[in-house]
């Protein structure tokens, strides 16, 4: 906290992982100590912070901070998304890139964590802007970034066109095609399935994690919280498997639709109209708005954060709790708090924490460098199987590692202990670097 002040997220990220490795830590303080550990862990190989000039519709000079942390290159180069939001300063981009290392690691593919952004907002802005500035954006991130060392993705405010946009700027300077960014458009060497696969692999991971319970989701009635590309895909795959998700959100309001949400009207919405959810309402007779929060205030059985972090809190872990929630999966990252999360916890509330359950996005992502590294694209369903098989090992790993540790269904745990081995085994092997 004294080295880094004023970065609570990544403080909230740090405890929540630590004080669940506690276990592993005491066996192990000796030799951590010695060789600073934990401390290697927690610092960033390395950390970028630049300019971003570019120039508005109306002629006039605006200027964004750009970031790129390097986080952790122990399992492979680093890869994790760009956010692009006014929110983001440091300390967001730390807490991401810190939770990529071990979300990664339990994808069991060969990459390491790293995240990047700008508080630049692309609401409302034209194409023209939003190109501008990514290619401002890319004219100084390139220098740090390729194929091999670094593979920026999407996040929240970044997705296909920005990616496009900055894939485009990329080539043009440094005279090569790559696969430097991957959520890229499938003309240009993307992934089938990789625009579904957060989403997807969310409902695959909490699928496995009922059915280990016994649980079946068929029937089940789902809160899904977010409008965006995970909530989207978390949506229509929670339909193909007989559940009934009845809400979604953005950052003005929410829907509840009790005939269970229109995919295809939210798609339009959101991916073609870029609009709010104002116009789901009014296409959809079946459906509320409501303005402000409160998906969390529906009775269902399953609850899926899916917008962002901190989004859901004691209180409506407490409501959800009241409503006879029986789990609780998230597809955004670190959107439980510590408190909602250990409530949720000791009311017997099945958990499936961010890093393992949406890790569909990253590890197809990596799949799609496989691709390009190939020269070749895989169909759609290879894809999915294969994302589907990972999202299945994941959970399998995870309740593993909880139960050798004496934590079982402790998800939480098992998710952290699971990654963190693997980090530290490849970190002692290649020596304090
Ligand atoms: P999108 O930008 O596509 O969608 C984000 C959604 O969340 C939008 O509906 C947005 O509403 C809402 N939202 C964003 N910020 C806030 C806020 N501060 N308060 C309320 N609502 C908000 O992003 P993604 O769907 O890609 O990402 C969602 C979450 O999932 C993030 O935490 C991200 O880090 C995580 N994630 C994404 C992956 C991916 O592959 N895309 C992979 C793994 C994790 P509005 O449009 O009004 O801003």
């Amino acid at each position: 906290v004294k080295q880094n002040p004023s970065e609570p997220e990544f403080h909230q990220a740090v405890k929540e992982v630590l004080e669940s490795l506690r276990v592993v830590i005491e066996a192990n303080e000796e030799e951590y100590k010695k060789n600073a550990l934990l401390e290697r862990l927690v610092n960033p190989e390395r950390q970028l912070k630049f300019r971003v000039p570019w120039v508005d519709d109306n002629g006039q000079v605006q200027v964004n901070t750009g970031y790129r942390v390097q986080f952790n290159s122990a399992i492979g180069p680093y890869k994790g998304g760009l956010r692009f939001h006014p929110s983001v300063n440091v300390g967001i981009i730390k807490f991401l890139g810190f939770e990529q290392i071990f979300k990664n690691s339990l994808t069991g593919l060969a990459i390491g964590g790293g995240k990047g952004g700008s508080d630049f907002d692309p609401k409302g802005k034209s194409d023209r802007e939003i190109m501008a500035f990514c290619q401002s954006f890319m004219t100084e991130l390139f220098k740090y970034i390729g194929a091999d060392t670094d593979v920026p993705a999407g996040d929240i405010g970044v997705g296909g066109r920005e990616i496009g946009f900055l894939y485009g700027q990329y080539k043009r300077i440094k005279g090569l095609s790559e696969g430097v960014l991957t959520g890229k458009a499938l003309s240009y060497g993307g992934s089938l399935a990789r625009t579904e696969a957060t989403g997807y692999g969310l409902l695959y991971f909490t699928d496995a994690m009922l059915k280990a319970n016994d649980i079946d989701i068929k029937g089940k009635t789902i809160a899904v919280s977010g409008a965006g590309n995970v909530a989207i895909y978390a949506i229509e795959k929670a339909q193909q498997l007989g559940g009934n998700p009845v809400t979604c959100s953005d950052s003005t309001g929410w829907i509840y639709d009790p005939e269970g949400i229109d995919v295809e009207l939210l798609k339009e919405v959101k991916e073609v109209k870029r609009a709010r959810l104002t116009e789901y309402a009014e296409a959809r007779p079946s459906a509320e708005y409501h303005e402000g929060k409160g998906v969390w205030s529906v009775k269902c059985d399953i609850a899926l954060p899916c917008a962002t972090q901190n989004e859901l809190l004691l209180d409506d872990a407490k409501q959800l709790v009241a409503n006879g929630v029986v789990a609780v999966a998230e597809g955004a990252n670190m959107p439980t708090s510590i408190e909602a999360t250990e409530y949720l916890q000791d009311n017997d509330v099945l958990f499936g924490p961010g890093k393992a359950s949406n890790a569909g996005g990253v590890a197809t992502s990596a799949l799609e460098m496989a691709q390009n590294s190939q020269r070749f694209s895989w169909d759609f369903d290879k894809v999915d199987k294969r994302l589907k098989v990972i999202m299945e090992n994941i959970f399998a790993n995870v309740d593993e590692a909880a139960k050798t540790y004496g934590f079982e269904k402790n998800y939480v745990v098992g998710a952290n202990i699971a990654g963190f081995e693997k980090v530290v085994d490849a970190m002692n092997a290649q020596g304090i670097v």
